[in-house]
């Protein structure tokens, strides 16, 4: 495929945007929460498990220690307990103490609106910050990439790294600032429901025309 210009590749993100908007207009998160401090603990026991599991587990969870005051004194085993079926539940526990300590001590147990404190936090990445800024307080200070919006910016074109750091640098030089804060949500979806990591479902992919990746199979 011949060099893309940078303007083709805008052209491109700005199709790509109008597309998933209109195949997934919604783009609230899944996670339950009613605080900030319940939606980043959410989003860190949500790693390696689905956002429905997390919905199962954490009104005991936020019902029992609702707030980092709370949650800095609790029992791990106590934690672990509740925590058990999203798996690395020892990890986790550990974690939902050490971020609330860490608020209390840091922040006055409030959770920072800024993406370089909320990665002071124990088990926040970039990533995670991203979503919490997203979802918690409607901020948008870049793209959170996870798996799948790694492989659907590979597959279209827009970056070739691995690493999710560059990954997100090339998404957010041709994708409008006012288009990132949906990219994670739409892209998730995208990539469960047709751009799969195993099998791509092409022939259903509404991108075919504009994605350098498709080859007429699938
Ligand atoms: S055409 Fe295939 S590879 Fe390209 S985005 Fe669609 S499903 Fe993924």
């Amino acid at each position: 495929m011949p060099r893309e210009s940078k303007a083709a590749k805008i052209e491109r993100a700005g199709i790509v945007t109008k597309r998933m908007y209109e195949h997934y207009p919604q783009t609230k998160g899944y996670l339950d929460f009613d605080t900030p401090f319940q939606m980043v603990i959410a989003t860190l026991l949500s790693a390696q498990t689905t956002d429905k599991a997390v919905n199962k587990v954490t009104p005991e969870l936020f019902g029992r220690w609702p707030t980092p005051e709370a949650m800095q004194e609790a029992d791990e085993l106590e934690i672990q307990k509740v925590i058990h079926p999203l798996g690395f539940f020892k990890t986790k526990a550990k974690r939902c103490v050490e971020c609330a300590s860490t608020l209390m001590s840091e922040f006055d147990g409030v959770v920072p609106q800024d993406i370089d404190d909320l990665q002071r936090l124990p088990g926040v990445g970039r990533k995670t910050a991203n979503v919490v800024l997203n979802d918690a307080f409607g901020i948008t200070e870049g793209i959170a990439v996870d798996t799948h919006v790694k492989r659907i910016a590979n597959k279209l074109g827009f970056s070739k790294s691995d690493d999710p750091a560059k990954v997100e640098q090339d998404l957010m030089a041709v994708f409008d600032r006012s288009d990132w804060l949906p990219i994670n949500k739409r892209w998730i979806a995208f990539g469960r429901e047709i751009c799969d990591a195993k099998r791509p479902r092409c022939q259903k992919c509404f991108l075919t025309d504009i994605c350098p990746s498709f080859k007429g199979e699938g």
